[in-house]
């Protein structure tokens, strides 16, 4: 994938719906000047912090990794936000998340705002007790900045509930010390409160029916309501570029939806499947080889027969109804959007199209559905965590689907209607729809 500088596409994103908030012919040049100054403001993080992680390695030396938190906007409540683990993690990157983030919660009518964190590593090449000694590092070193009203992390790409559980545990022991300063113990209420200072937990650890599943969830929940205002229906077929949370889950709930999904791939690359591919035995072949090629899993076998490797280049131009970016930014540009052959793209990774290449596909007549919207169903459900801990409740799968139902259908119909109201593009209305909520809680 390339090296375009995300933040600056996510600012060229922003620019849109600022010029359709700002030249609204209803308000006076005073009204104009005021929202000019807000959406100036949120144009730059709140806050950056940037640490180094001592690591000592496995054979006895040291490693120092350098991580970040920005905290972009808190105007409708604390920092939300994952935690990314990869080698091509940088500062603009996670400005960049943090920036989606506060735009995400406000589509998705969360009560929160945009934080993200991130460290550059490759974890594949450490222990799982370098590991764990890395994540607890990091939560350390970010306890004072976070807390269940400031700044609410979650897993990301290359993270998970057990290395949220390692940071739970560190941030849970600062605050111990702390409250030892002022001569109190916390109770185990207080700790559940604590708790919720991170979502994406394991169950054990306080975390929510539903969460791991949720974005994909989330994604089809939108997909549906805005293949109905298309009047796309019929036999579909799809694509999925990445096949780790985001990807196996959206895969899953797809074929389960009765789309057949022909391809998908992961950072090695990927298969293609013409009968359709059957997701728990694809994920469970790839565990076992380390790979994708040669899993070709349909119907109740895997056979070498059923399919052929794609590369990841290929898979994104196969002709397929739907298209789905859910690995990492930058997936299509100027260079491959025109040779997009997808009646549709759903934007289930976090910035998967540039700027140019959503004016090809614009110009193409291809809607792209776009991120802050399609994978605003894990926010939700993080949200829905954080609330049950704040309560001290536990909710079924059910309630939990249920409210990630009515949420999604919500957030798909208020960006549907800006995009008629406005005669633009799908996420030029959800900017609109983002940033209107926003400017609405700044001060
Ligand atoms: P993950 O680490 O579980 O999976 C990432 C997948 O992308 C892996 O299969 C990896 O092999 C693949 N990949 C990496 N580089 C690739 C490349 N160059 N080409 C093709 N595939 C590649 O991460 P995830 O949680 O599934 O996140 C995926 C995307 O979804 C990210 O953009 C993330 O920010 C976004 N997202 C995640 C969540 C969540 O709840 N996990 C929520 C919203 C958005």
């Amino acid at each position: 994938m390339s090296t375009i500088n995300p933040f600056l596409s996510a600012m060229s994103q922003l620019k849109k719906a600022e010029q359709v908030t700002v030249n609204n012919k209803q308000l006076t040049g005073k009204q104009k000047a005021a929202l000019q100054q807000k959406i100036d403001r949120l144009k730059q993080p709140q806050r950056v912090v940037n640490v180094t992680i001592p690591v000592i390695m496995d054979d006895g030396s040291q490693q120092i990794f350098q991580g970040y938190r920005v905290q972009f906007n808190n105007s409708r409540g604390p920092y939300k936000g994952g935690i990314r683990y990869h080698h091509n993690v940088s500062l603009d990157e996670v400005k960049a998340l943090s920036f989606w983030m506060a735009m995400k919660c406000a589509v998705a009518d969360l009560p929160l705002g945009g934080g993200k964190g991130g460290i550059i590593v490759d974890p594949k090449m450490l222990s799982v007790g370098e590991l764990e000694r890395l994540s607890r590092g990091y939560g350390e070193a970010i306890a004072d900045i976070i807390g269940p009203d400031t700044d609410v992390p979650a897993p990301d790409v290359n993270t998970n509930g057990i290395i949220m559980g390692w940071m739970v545990d560190e941030f849970l022991k600062t605050q111990r010390k702390k409250a030892k300063l002022f001569g109190k113990t916390l109770t185990k209420r207080d700790e559940m409160k604590l708790k919720s200072t991170f979502t994406g937990k394991a169950i054990k650890d306080g975390g929510s029916e539903g969460r791991e599943e949720a974005t994909g969830l989330g994604g089809l929940f939108v997909l549906q309501a805005i293949l109905k205002k298309l009047r796309l229906k019929g036999k579909l077929t799809a694509a999925v570029q990445g096949f780790g949370n985001v990807g196996y889950n959206i895969v899953k709930f797809l074929d389960e939806a009765g789309i057949t999904v022909v391809a998908v791939s992961d950072s090695k690359g990927g298969i293609y499947v013409p009968d359709g591919i059957n997701p728990a035995l694809t994920l469970e072949c790839k565990k076992k080889n380390g790979y994708l090629a040669g899993c070709y899993c349909s119907g109740s076998v895997c056979d070498l027969k059923k399919g052929k490797q794609v590369t990841n280049d290929a898979l994104l131009e196969l002709p397929v109804d739907i298209l789905v970016p859910a690995a990492l930014e930058n997936a299509v540009t100027q260079e491959n959007a025109g040779k997009i052959k997808a009646k549709v793209v759903l934007e289930m990774a976090n910035g998967p199209t540039t700027p140019e290449a959503d004016v090809i596909l614009y110009k193409k007549g291809v809607p792209v559905i776009p991120d802050i919207l399609s994978n605003s169903g894990g926010v939700t459900v993080s949200a829905f965590e954080w609330e049950q801990n704040l309560k001290g409740q536990h909710w079924t799968k059910a309630q939990v689907n249920k409210k990630l139902a009515h949420k999604m259908a919500a957030a798909a119909e208020a960006v549907w209607q800006a995009s008629v109201a406005h005669k633009t593009d799908l996420r030029t209305a959800a900017f609109i729809v983002a940033l209107g909520r926003i400017l609405k809680a700044m001060k």
